[in-house]
């Protein structure tokens, strides 16, 4: 038997080790270039507005197949690259389009110094722990054989009604106060409500298409919504706003547009990335952005 986040957790450390996620999902920076290049130019506003220092460390969580970064280097063409990334077969192919990074397993072996960190739909692959209220009160879910076993908690959560389910990521809170307790600024992108709400959000993808999560780990990609909310009272933070606000603040469409006239043959293509990271029925308005920043820093750029 086994706490439903250490499962989860396991299960995606197999799930990133051996499988290739991009053919189950489709992520920001791999819609189109124009994503990485906007977070890019917002780093580096970010940076200047920081004092332009020389040892910055431009950090990605999570950079899946390395293009977020590889686009962000063309707008910023920053001194020094570190990728948090555990699996191996990712760190190989992030290799291939940002050779000069350096890779870490987490936080731990940053090196000293003001950092600007990224991290597109990384929080969502952290694990959670999951709650159910019952009659007699809240039980703490725990996976024995493929099923779910439920234990008695004294977790502290409020009084929600019978049946309600809370996820509360130990893992996502703990990144984001470690980050807060460094110097710098940290960017999320993820999907998650506005408000921290009951509800179970984890949901499985194998193959493409929804799973049962506890069927076949290390074959699907468990994730959850991110509560930015809980991490925002957590430390000090700006937003979460939503991404279509975001995006077209940092100017995703002019510069789409410049984009489409140099190249008329990936007008279309462009179009539609665009839509799908703005639509609200795609990704414009589920998906929020949280900057993670010391006490009394000036609005950050997309945030106003
Ligand atoms: N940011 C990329 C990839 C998102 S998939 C994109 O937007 O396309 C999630 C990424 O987080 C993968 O690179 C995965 O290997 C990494 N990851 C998941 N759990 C992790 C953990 N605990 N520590 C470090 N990296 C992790």
């Amino acid at each position: 038997m086994e706490r439903f986040d250490h499962f989860m957790a396991r299960a995606n450390a197999a799930y990133y080790a051996a499988k290739n996620p991009f053919a189950d999902f489709v992520t920001g920076p791999e819609l189109t270039q124009v994503f990485g290049e906007l977070l890019g130019a917002w780093a580096k506003v970010v940076w200047q507005g920081m004092g332009a220092p020389e040892n910055i460390l431009l950090v990605e969580a999570g950079p899946g197949r390395g293009v977020l970064m590889a686009d962000a280097l063309r707008a910023w063409d920053a001194p020094s690259v570190h990728f948090i990334e555990t699996s191996p077969r990712l760190r190989a192919e992030q290799a291939s389009r940002v050779p000069r990074a350096i890779w870490h397993d987490s936080l731990d072996t940053l090196p000293p110094g003001p950092m600007i960190l990224l991290g597109n739909e990384f929080l969502d692959a952290l694990p959670v722990r999951q709650f159910v209220r019952r009659a007699a009160g809240w039980m703490e879910r725990y996976v024995d054989n493929s099923v779910y076993i439920e234990q008695p908690t004294d977790y502290p959560l409020p009084d929600d009604p019978v049946d309600s389910v809370r996820e509360v990521s130990e893992a996502a809170l703990g990144f984001c106060r470690q980050l807060a307790a460094r110097e710098g600024v940290g960017l999320f992108i993820d999907y998650g409500p506005m408000q921290s709400a009951a509800g179970e959000s984890v949901q499985a993808i194998k193959d493409g298409a929804y799973a049962d999560p506890l069927a076949t780990p290390g074959e699907a990609d468990l994730t959850a919504h991110v509560d930015f909310a809980a991490i925002a009272r957590a430390v000090n933070a700006q937003g979460p706003v939503k991404q279509n606000a975001f995006l077209t603040s940092l100017g995703l469409y002019q510069r789409s547009d410049v984009l489409a006239r140099r190249h008329p043959e990936k007008a279309i293509d462009l179009k539609l990335a665009v839509q799908r990271l703005t639509a609200p029925e795609a990704m414009g308005s589920l998906f929020k952005v949280l900057a993670i920043c010391p006490p009394g820093t000036p609005t950050l750029p997309g945030f106003a």
